[in-house]
């Protein structure tokens, strides 16, 4: 009989005990685990197999819609059931519908044995023999080098698989055929699918890039159209036997779920991934000693020249290196600590600027950039609130600076969130405007008041008549809907004259100041 390796996600080791006896005395042979921290669970994921995970809800620092989040950014697939005391039928039907397999409860749990069986056989009954797809790979990679394999799986799937699953799944796979050697797909884990795509004609990227296109189109199933996306991985055969090209395969896949884009394997993925995975655990250790630091880039009026007001940028330094935040902010929104970090840098600022005019320095505004995964928790206009309250900071001081895909994360939750904020009378700046989708439109929708020109489009306006073009076109739309203005990443006096010239009336960029600490910028608001 085949060991059944079990992680438990609980904090009390009474349960875990329990548990594990009862799947015992149910006839299966167990091998378990426990853990109770998002960095113990983190860990699991990242080094074992588990063909399931048991989940407590209360937990001192866990519950279970982020363990479902930390294990489905390892293995989506992994069945999920919750074992808790303490949640309620709606807490639970909301987990239910973002992934979990189950529910039970502790006070019930003669269901589990019955509920693991389940899950068990539906993961063993769509999992693949990898070593029989590995043979038939063999087959039809036999003489083709140059061919590829990917491995593709739609995006969100577990959104889905309460609904039309099965349907689902089988006009995905028809569609990925189109693109397949031979038109053959294989089922490979659950929700992943496997193809060779055949060598010479297109590059591997370039169809890749096909794929993700044709997955902008909806699918049809059960009378419903679906919008799935998709994420490939992918490794070019150059002569490896065609388990290490499905294990390469993997790897890429692994390193598309977290970029987003199709990702091809490259030697070295692994060491990469394992730093990541690094990271990852230090980020946790760091949002729980606050490691993390603020510096602030003053913001200009361009007429006068004065400071008016300074953007919070958040600092990490890891092993004696500063980590740009373009690297660490997408973790940390991965695994939902932007939540924490980013209520600790809302304090923070706060209570920064009233410290400063407490000081006596004249009066900034300042500005904080909010990540579209804060607006997904309830109570973020309450956050600000309170932030703003205990700090004592008026909130005109103060301002949010949002992108405009946030909008694609939330529709109109989002509208809601913005319309209280902007009643309570904080400054909303739609932040690296013009790089996002459908900018007019949101424009219309949300209760902005003020536009930032991103820097790609300051930076390129000098050389690039169309750089130049969408800048002019940013300044008149401001101006039509009767928003301020501010444009960031100005780097020269040449391209400060020339916004100012079209009417643009306030800047930030290296040109006037990099981001500098707290010191620095009490100094240079002293000497204004
Ligand atoms: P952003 O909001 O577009 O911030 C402006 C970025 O441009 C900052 O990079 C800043 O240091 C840089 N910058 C400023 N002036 C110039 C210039 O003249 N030339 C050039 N080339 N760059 C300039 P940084 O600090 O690396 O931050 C990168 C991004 O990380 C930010 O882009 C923002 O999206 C995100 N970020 C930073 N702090 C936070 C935070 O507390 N919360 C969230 N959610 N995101 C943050
Ligand atoms: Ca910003
Ligand atoms: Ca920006």
């Amino acid at each position: 009989m085949k060991t059944l390796n079990v992680l438990i996600v609980d904090d009390s080791r009474d349960d875990a005990v329990l548990l594990e006896e009862m799947l015992r005395s149910g006839g299966f042979l167990v091998s378990s685990r426990q853990v109770e921290t998002p960095e113990g669970l983190q860990e699991e994921m990242a080094n074992q197999f588990w063909d399931i995970v048991l989940c407590d809800n209360n937990m001192p620092e866990l519950d279970a819609r982020r363990a479902l989040d930390i294990v489905c950014r390892h293995r989506p697939e992994t069945p999920f059931i919750i074992v808790s005391g303490g949640l309620s039928e709606e807490a639970a039907s909301g987990v239910m519908k973002i992934g979990a397999s189950d529910y039970i409860s502790k006070h019930c749990l003669s269901r589990l044995v019955p509920a693991v069986a389940r899950e068990v056989r539906r993961s063993g009954g769509r999992g693949f023999d990898s070593k029989r797809l590995a043979g038939e790979l063999k087959q039809k990679l036999a003489g083709r080098e140059g061919a590829a394999l990917f491995l593709v799986e739609p995006c969100r799937y577990r959104d889905f698989v309460g609904h039309a699953g099965e349907a689902l799944l089988s006009v995905f796979s028809e569609r990925l055929a189109g693109f397949a050697l031979g038109g053959r797909v294989w089922r490979y884990r659950e929700g992943v699918f496997a193809l060779v795509l055949p060598a010479g004609g297109s590059s591997a990227e370039e169809i890749a890039r096909g794929i993700s296109e044709s997955f902008r189109r909806p699918l049809l199933a059960g009378n419903e159209e679906w919008f799935l996306g998709c994420r490939i991985g992918g490794s070019l055969h150059s002569g490896q036997d065609s388990e290490e090209l499905l294990r390469q395969a993997e790897t890429a896949l692994d390193c598309a779920r977290q970029s987003g884009g199709p990702c091809f394997y490259r030697q070295g993925m692994e060491q990469r991934a394992r730093e990541r995975i690094e990271m990852d655990k230090a980020l946790f250790q760091a949002a729980r000693n606050e490691e993390f630091d603020l510096a602030y880039q003053p913001q200009y009026d361009l007429v006068t020249g004065r400071i008016i007001g300074a953007e919070a940028l958040l600092r990490w330094n890891w092993k004696g290196n500063r980590i740009s935040p373009a690297v660490f902010i997408p973790l940390l929104e991965e695994t939902d600590l932007i939540q924490e970090v980013g209520e600790w840098v809302l304090r923070k600022a706060c209570s920064f600027n009233r410290s400063m005019q407490q000081e006596g320095l004249p009066p900034i505004r300042m500005a904080v950039n909010l990540s579209a995964i804060q607006f997904r928790q309830a109570g973020l206009a309450g956050k600000v609130e309170r932030a703003l309250q205990d700090s004592g900071l008026e909130p005109r001081h103060f301002a949010l600076e949002i992108t405009e895909n946030i909008a694609m994360h939330h529709g109109s939750k989002i509208v809601s969130t913005l319309n209280e904020l902007k009643e309570m009378g904080v400054e909303l700046a739609l932040d690296d405007f013009g790089t996002g989708y459908s900018s007019l439109a949101y424009l219309k929708n949300f209760p902005m008041d003020k536009l930032k020109i991103d820097q790609s489009f300051v930076r390129g306006m000098i050389e690039d008549k169309s750089s130049e073009a969408i800048v002019r076109w940013v300044i008149s739309i401001a101006e039509s809907f009767g928003l301020g203005l501010i444009a960031e990443g100005v780097e020269t006096a040449e391209q400060a004259a020339l916004l100012r010239q079209w009417g643009c009336s306030e800047a930030q960029g290296f040109h006037y100041c990099p981001p500098v600490s707290e010191e620095e910028l009490k100094m240079r608001l002293a000497a204004a």
